[in-house]
């Protein structure tokens, strides 16, 4: 991605639990649970925390179904764990099921390899960033794929000072997967943390386009909303959570700092389109934030109405940008670009 940062935004918000929150350890416990949090040293002792890493898998695949409500054009957005399998050939076309929902980092890995199984590429790319963020679906372009890095970061999730901690054992019992009855073999126990905990995380974005923006400001919404589940258990009652996003901060930097009435995103500033961007990427809300400049960089702190303004021009935009996604040529399936070997 480009090498220069030319904007960024910050959402620092808190996510409370109304039921038992289990977001599993990968490692074995000496607790003697069967499961139970995941925990971390910090200031020197063990404390429960939300990795930033489960928060972003969860919002990844939420935005995935947000991306996919707005538009129903098959592989709007890819599914980042699908993978291509080619067949045929040999006097009939290759054939790859499914193409469009392979995950956009697997198609640029094709895309550049010389064979993949028996077959051979005859279109060979050395895919560069602009081609890798011009051809990648709204997701990778947002959360990343394996071909570029993410500009969308958060953080773990620490419990704020003060915030309840407690932790209570449960029983359960597993359901017999053929049956459907309740499987006496499967009881298993696990320590959840209690309602009412409290993490402070924050999500940080990077060069973003005003899309993401809208992005982000609603899935904080939806996760207010109770609308994504974290951790172990949904279908069980685990994981409703709640969050509390009280302010925003964006900065612009360098020259993309001269328009001040004007949220710009990185399609605005770059203005070439050679990123698969908009020239017309900003925001003009209502109202703006006085805002404070910085050395290179200009500020503005969104709360209150600010932020509720905000809001209200940036979700608009986000549905507009995904309703409008195009497709990408390619991103398509193209037979003639492979070739069955003589040998395979
Ligand atoms: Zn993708």
């Amino acid at each position: 991605m480009l090498k220069r940062l030319v904007n960024e935004a910050s959402f620092p918000f808190t996510i409370k639990n109304l039921g038992p929150l289990l977001i599993k350890s990968g490692y074995a416990e000496v607790s003697g649970y069967d499961m139970e949090p995941v925990q971390t040293y910090r200031n020197g002792k063990l404390e429960y925390y939300i990795p930033g890493s489960s928060l972003k898998g969860v919002l990844r695949s939420h935005f995935e179904r947000i991306a996919r409500t707005i538009n129903t054009t098959p592989g709007v957005v890819c599914d980042p764990f699908r993978k291509a399998n080619l067949a045929g050939g040999d006097g009939n076309p290759v054939t790859c099921e499914g193409y469009e929902e392979v995950s956009c980092g697997e198609k640029f890995q094709l895309n550049k390899a010389k064979k993949s199984g028996r077959y051979t590429n005859r279109r060979i790319i050395q895919p560069s960033n602009a081609y890798v963020y011009k051809n990648s679906c709204p997701a990778c372009r947002l959360f990343g794929s394996t071909f570029f890095a993410s500009r969308f970061d958060v953080s773990d999730g620490y419990l704020k000072p003060g915030s309840r901690k407690d932790v209570k054992k449960r029983d359960l019992v597993g359901i017999d997967r053929l049956t459907g009855g309740a499987s006496d073999r499967a009881k298993f126990d696990l320590a959840a943390i209690c309602a009412g905990a409290e993490f402070e995380s924050e999500i940080r974005l990077r060069n973003f386009e005003c899309w993401q923006l809208g992005a982000v400001l609603l899935l904080l919404e939806d996760l207010s909303h109770g609308l994504i589940r974290i951790g172990y258990g949904a279908s069980r009652g685990f994981g409703n959570v709640t969050c509390d996003l009280s302010r925003v901060t964006i900065a612009m930097i360098g020259r993309s700092n001269e328009k001040q009435e004007q949220i710009l995103g990185l399609g605005a500033i770059l203005s070439d389109e050679s990123y698969g961007t908009s020239k017309d990427d900003f925001l003009e809300p209502e109202s703006l934030p006085e805002p404070k400049v910085e050395g290179i960089r200009t500020k503005w702190e969104f709360s209150g109405k600010e932020l509720d303004d905000l809001r209200s021009v940036a979700l608009p935009h986000l549905v507009r940008i995904i309703e409008g996604w195009p497709q990408r040529d390619e991103m398509e399936w193209d037979p003639e670009r492979w070739e069955r070997a003589a040998n395979g």
